[in-house]
């Protein structure tokens, strides 16, 4: 197939972009590389050993996306292309409304005018808001506590009734936990700007001599050791989640979660870093960061099930290629 990947030069949209290339698809890439480089597409074709072509555009713009329709036979979309700090959306609300929902609305409605029948839409374990563990993809969503979480929730609502009033429009919406990890050659991985606000890319930035020491926000969380519980995902993983989507995706609209199913607290992260490692990640106890939940984690049996697709790479490898990455490519 033919896939447009709307973000494909950000941290999840290139890595998807290796696991398209390597499952024999032919990738578009569009992204206006506010929150990435252009190097990225380089270094994606060269760990496939294949070329993609390349939009430097944004997608909400709506000429924009329709030359790339025009000029293209466009099988299937992925969408990456947004906004994700939750604390930068309480901020500038507008932004993330605009930049997330219109992206959203622009892809969506050039699928229409082109007949292309296949979207996946990257959205969010966030749209859970505080269920109880472990989240099912048939729980009713609750508010989320951040502009962010609304985007994620609204696009998925504006995808679901796009598909139920346009039978050959099929949607797969992902929603994904905490990827983590880096491409096994280390050549792409996930570079924020300035201080991360993620764990993994604190840790490696700890070890690596660019920040004094970890803080663990907050030990009295009614969890295994009192630290927040989530469900990481190596990137690898998630990006061929998305390949089994795009392959699986029949009429209508449907939902997976993208995890492993498997929790591990803030604690057992440092732990599993210093022993992949061998280095001692500096840490300190804080007060809870306002907006976190407890515990996050997936039941992933439906991914399993009707994509065929399950997590193979455990937390030692998210580690060790998080740190490879950082070690060695990023700035
Ligand atoms: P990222 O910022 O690395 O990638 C997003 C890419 O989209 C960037 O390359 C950016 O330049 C591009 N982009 C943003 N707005 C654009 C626009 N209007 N036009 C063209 N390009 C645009 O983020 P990521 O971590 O790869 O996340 C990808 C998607 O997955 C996002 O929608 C994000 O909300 C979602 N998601 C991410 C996580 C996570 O923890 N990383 C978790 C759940 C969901
Ligand atoms: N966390 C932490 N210190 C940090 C960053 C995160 O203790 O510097 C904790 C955070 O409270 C949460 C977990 O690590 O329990 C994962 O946080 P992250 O921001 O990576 O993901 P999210 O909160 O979006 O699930």
């Amino acid at each position: 197939m033919q896939i447009l990947v709307a973000g494909g030069a950000g941290y999840i949209g290139s890595h998807t972009c290796t696991a398209l290339l390597e499952a024999g698809h032919r990738v578009i890439a569009a992204d206006n590389l506010c929150n990435s480089k252009a190097e990225t597409i380089i270094k994606v074709e060269h760990i496939a050993g294949k070329d993609m072509v390349f939009y430097e555009i944004d997608v909400t713009d709506t000429a924009s996306v329709d030359t790339v329709f025009a000029n293209h036979e466009i099988d299937g979309v992925i969408h990456f292309a947004g906004f994700k700090a939750v604390g930068e959306s309480v901020e500038k609300p507008l932004d993330y409304y605009y930049n997330n929902i219109v992206s959203t609305m622009v892809l969506s409605r050039a699928c229409m005018k082109y007949g292309v029948g296949k979207f996946v839409f990257s959205s969010s374990a966030t749209v859970y808001g505080e269920n109880q563990v472990p989240f099912v993809e048939t729980m009713d969503l609750l508010p989320t506590t951040n502009p962010y979480g609304e985007t994620k929730a609204v696009s998925e609502r504006i995808l679901t009734d796009a598909a139920r009033a346009n039978p050959g429009f099929k949607v797969s919406l992902l929603r994904y936990f905490n990827p983590v990890g880096a491409h096994e050659s280390g050549l792409i991985g996930e570079s924020p700007n300035g201080i991360p606000n993620n764990l993994m890319p604190f840790i490696t930035q700890v070890v690596k001599g660019k920040l004094d020491r970890l803080q663990i926000f907050g030990n009295d969380y009614p969890t295994i050791d009192g630290t927040g519980v989530r469900d990481y995902i190596h990137v690898m993983d998630l990006a061929e989640g998305h390949v089994s989507a795009l392959d699986h995706l029949t009429e209508g609209v449907h939902i997976y979660n993208l995890g492993t199913g498997q929790g591990t607290s803030v604690l057992q992260l440092v732990r599993a870093f210093e022993e992949a490692i061998g280095v001692e990640v500096p840490f300190e106890i804080v007060t809870r960061r306002p907006g976190d939940i407890a515990e996050c984690y997936a039941d992933v049996s439906k991914a399993q099930e009707e994509l065929g697709w399950t997590a193979r790479r455990d937390i030692i490898a998210m580690c060790r290629d998080a740190w490879r990455f950082e070690n060695s490519y990023s700035d």
